[in-house]
């Protein structure tokens, strides 16, 4: 009782802050949660194309498109998907989407120059994975520390000649504890933190990259470190709920537009190392090494080294998102150019989890994050 009156109260707040124009807003009710219509949400951030054949909605302007099924957990913003807070739902003539997710996901992707106490980045804190007799996943070739440092390194380079300080939580193989790594980002003002990792599962390959859970949310990577895959409390971080998702997407976008890998989403969860930091924060699985193709491929130096000069170019991105006008997801644009997607949004995220059930979960990195 006590948590659902708290996840009202995160709701109620999230409407008076995100539908900051109440009037434009008409909030249904449906099992106990707050949604508004996808004809709502085209009205309201100006899209004049506004479609639903079948069961996929379809909200178009010039610049800029948002794709949904009801019954699934997705959303495509500009092509990027996204995995939604709660399941999209279809009520009679109409498509609802969650409260949560307009201001938790829409708001902050169509306008990041909205966001609240957003700062001008210094500082970039980046977080190579395990470390030292931790190795995170390994194929043949190589193991999952060695080349998140190396990934790790090339960012640095590129965000120092964009004129950013750059930390790092280690630079050299040594082990850092998750603590320790959080501990570190937090000395930094006007910093973001990056965490770079590769996943491994049979049959799974792309890059998913990871923000924090919303409080009231449940993660939906269900095998890794968390205290319990259900818990839904507000951890510290969530005090940066935009700014997560926004450099989250900014990244994740980036390194799909320059590396063409598969999108296996924009997701969240409660690792450790953004459970409790203080800063903007995410996590990037870059690849599988366990994939024959995807793990030759991030094998070579030159993969690498794309993969580093993405992440930086993302958190460059992020920061013209946040700091200035720029028009609205400029840095999910990049994707709209490129060949549609392989897997189709009628994919739920169930059918996804019960046909591979490791390929969601980072499983060989369990409680390393
Ligand atoms: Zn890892």
């Amino acid at each position: 009782m006590r948590l659902l009156n708290f996840v009202f109260v995160v709701v109620a707040t999230a409407v008076a802050a995100t539908l900051a124009n109440a009037g434009e807003w008409t909030v249904l009710h449906h099992e106990k949660r707050d949604y508004v219509t996808f004809a709502n949400v085209a009205q309201f951030y100006q899209f004049p194309e506004y479609t639903r054949v079948s069961r996929t909605v379809s909200l178009r302007s010039e610049h800029r498109g948002i794709r949904a099924q009801a019954g699934t957990s997705e959303l495509y913003i500009n092509g990027v998907r996204f995995f939604t807070d709660f399941p999209i739902v279809s009520e009679g003539a109409d498509d609802l989407i969650s409260v949560m997710d307009v201001s938790k996901l829409i708001e902050p992707i169509l306008r990041p120059s909205r966001i609240a106490n957003t700062q001008k980045i210094e500082t970039v804190v980046l977080d190579p994975g395990h470390g030292g007799t931790d190795q995170g996943t390994m194929n043949g070739r190589g193991t999952e520390k060695d080349y998140a440092l190396d990934v790790a390194m090339t960012a640095r380079e590129q965000l120092l000649r964009a004129g950013l300080k750059v930390e790092m939580t280690r630079s050299s193989d040594v082990g850092v504890s998750l603590e320790d790594r959080v501990q570190f980002a937090n000395r930094f003002p006007h910093a973001v933190f990056v965490s770079i990792h590769f996943n491994s599962a049979s049959g799974g390959s792309g890059v998913e990259s990871y923000a924090l859970a919303p409080a009231g949310v449940v993660s939906n990577a269900a095998a890794e470190s968390h205290a319990s895959p259900t818990e839904v409390q507000p951890c510290a971080g969530n005090a940066h709920d935009p700014h997560n998702i926004a450099l989250t997407a900014a990244i994740h976008a980036t390194v799909l537009s320059q590396l063409g890998a598969f999108d296996r989403g924009v997701r969240h969860a409660r690792f450790h190392v953004l459970r409790n930091i203080n800063i903007p924060a995410t996590l990037i699985e870059c690849g599988f090494l366990s994939d024959p193709v995807e793990g030759q491929r991030i094998a070579t130096v030159q993969y690498r080294q794309r993969l580093g000069q993405a992440i930086a170019k993302g958190i460059e991105n992020y920061n013209a998102a946040v700091n200035y006008r720029t028009g609205g997801a400029s840095f999910a644009v990049a994707r709209t150019n490129l060949p549609p997607h392989a897997h189709s949004i009628t994919e739920p995220l169930e059918a996804q989890l019960n046909a591979a059930p490791a390929n969601d979960a980072a499983a060989s990195n369990n409680g390393s994050h």
